[in-house]
This record gives C-alpha cells, sequence and structure tokens, in this order.
C-alpha cells in the first residue's frame, strides 16, 4: 500500500529545554503558525515540568501533547517517576519511548521500552518507540540486527490492535544533533526494513497501516525529500522544533 494513506506525523522533541513560560510562548507562536495546517498530526513533547501549562495553551488547537518518558508501572514507591495515568491526566495523547539519549545515558533497553509500551497502551496513550543505530553498528553492517532488536524487543507481546496505536521513530543515533542527515534512500531503506518486519510479525494490512517517523537533524530544508519516501511518514524533530518558525515550516513542507 502506498504510504499516503498514512497521516504523516510530525512531532517536536524538546529534550530538556524551555522553562514553562518560554514554553507556553513557543506554542502560542507555533499555534497561530500551524492553525491552517491539514494532513499531519503535529505533536509538541516539553518537559514534564510544562506539560500542564502547555496543554492548556493548545486545547482547542490542531497540536497534541506528548511525554518524553512515561514510567512502567501505574504507582507506587518510584521516586522520581511519571506514570501514564498521570500523563493522560495531564492531557497527553502520545509519549515517547526508549529514545536513544535514555538508551544511551539512562539504562533504557528493548526490555524496559517494551514495558513503557505496554503501560502507556494499557492508559489510551500511543507510544513513539524510537528505534535506531550508532554508527559503529552501522559501519560494522549490524543495522538491520539492531533495528530488529530494538523494534521486535519494543514491541514484544502486543496485539495487533495494540500495535496500531503505536508510531515507529526510526533515528539513526549518528543523524541526532549531528547536522547529519540519512539520505533519503538511507531512511526509506530501513523503514522499508521495519515494515518488512512488522508484516511478518503481523499482517502486511496491519503493517501498512503504521506511521514510521524519520528523526535525525530534520530541518525545513530536508524534510519535504524525506517524506517523499514511500514509507517515510512523519518526522522526529529535535533541534528544529525548538523555534516556532523552523518546527512550523517543517509542518507546512509536509502537505
Ligand atoms: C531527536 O532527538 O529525536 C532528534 C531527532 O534530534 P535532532 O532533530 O536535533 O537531530
Amino acid at each position: 500500500m502506498e504510504g499516503t494513506m498514512r497521516t504523516p506525523i510530525i512531532a517536536g522533541n524538546w529534550k530538556l529545554n524551555k522553562t514553562i513560560s518560554e514554553a507556553v510562548a513557543l506554542t502560542t507562536a507555533l499555534k497561530a503558525l500551524v492553525v491552517d495546517a491539514t494532513g499531519v498530526e503535529i505533536i509538541v513533547a516539553p518537559s514534564f515540568t510544562a506539560l500542564a501549562a502547555v496543554s492548556d495553551s493548545i486545547a482547542a488547537s490542531n497540536i497534541h501533547l506528548a511525554a518524553q518518558d512515561v514510567y512502567s508501572e501505574d504507582s507506587g514507591a518510584f521516586t522520581g517517576e511519571v506514570s501514564a495515568p498521570m500523563l493522560k491526566d495531564v492531557g497527553c495523547d502520545y509519549v515517547i519511548i526508549g529514545h536513544s539519549e535514555r538508551r544511551q545515558f539512562f539504562g533504557e533497553t528493548n526490555e524496559s521500552v517494551n514495558q513503557k509500551t505496554k503501560a502507556a497502551l494499557a492508559h489510551d496513550l500511543k507510544p513513539i518507540i524510537c528505534v535506531g543505530e550508532q554508527l559503529e553498528e552501522r559501519e560494522a553492517g549490524q543495522t538491520e540486527a539492531v533495528i530488529k532488536s530494538h523494534v521486535t524487543g519494543g514491541i514484544a507481546g502486543l496485539s495487533a490492535a495494540d500495535l496500531l496505536s503505536c508510531v515507529i521513530a526510526y533515528e539513526p543515533v549518528w543523524a541526532i544533533g549531528t547536522g547529519k542527515t540519512a539520505t533519503p534512500a538511507q531512511a526509506q531503506e530501513v523503514h522499508n526494513f521495519i515494515r518488512g518486519l512488522l508484516t511478518k510479525a503481523y499482517s502486511a494490512e496491519v503493517a501498512s497501516q503504521i506511521c514510521i517517523q524519520y528523526g535525525g537533524s530534520v530541518k525545513p530544508e530536508n524534510t519535504a525529500e524525506l517524506i517523499a519516501q514511500p514509507d517515510v511518514d512523519g518526522a522526529l524533530v529535535g533541534g528544529a522544533s525548538l523555534e516556532a518558525e523552523s518546527f512550523a515550516q517543517i509542518v507546512q513542507n509536509v502537505q
């Protein structure tokens, strides 16, 4: 099936940036710039402290709210963690899970990604499951093996109905925050491989409905050629999502 059947998703991962007032200033500007955007799902992912204010700011707009992480348990003695019911309560529709920075710096594993994914789904939050190889892995010819373990590990045990609520974000680690974007052909090759994995694990019908975002130095100038690839269904954007104009331009360039 053609990629055009899937609504592209553009998500801004703000990472460890923005105070509450800065976050609201950004969404206030962004709302006005994307008010007429159609045929694209727009998401912002502020830090936990700004979620409530941003949720109010984007209420009744076409922008959706995501968190950058979630814990696998709903409540209890887990100091410092934030749960799926709490994220739902504050207005999140999505949650980013398994970002490479969390895998690299905070001990995230395929197993914890899987547990968090299940917790999110249990509370009607859509997981954006991040997968991606490091430079050394690509150079050693291990890209497909790494992607396979991230994808199959992350979605292990999910029903087809649950999988349909998930988004996969392919983010080659060597392209994140480096200014080195994967070429459209490199992105397409891996996205096609991921869709093939989903086809084998579920069916072509299910796989054809899953949105697979690309992430890694996405900018207004490279969005259109990436999104033109048949299996690239949107972007997870870091640096360029921190300014309303550049993020809105990316949204514009997928339409
Ligand atoms: C990200 O962290 O998800 C990301 C893709 O960052 P950047 O766009 O800055 O490379």
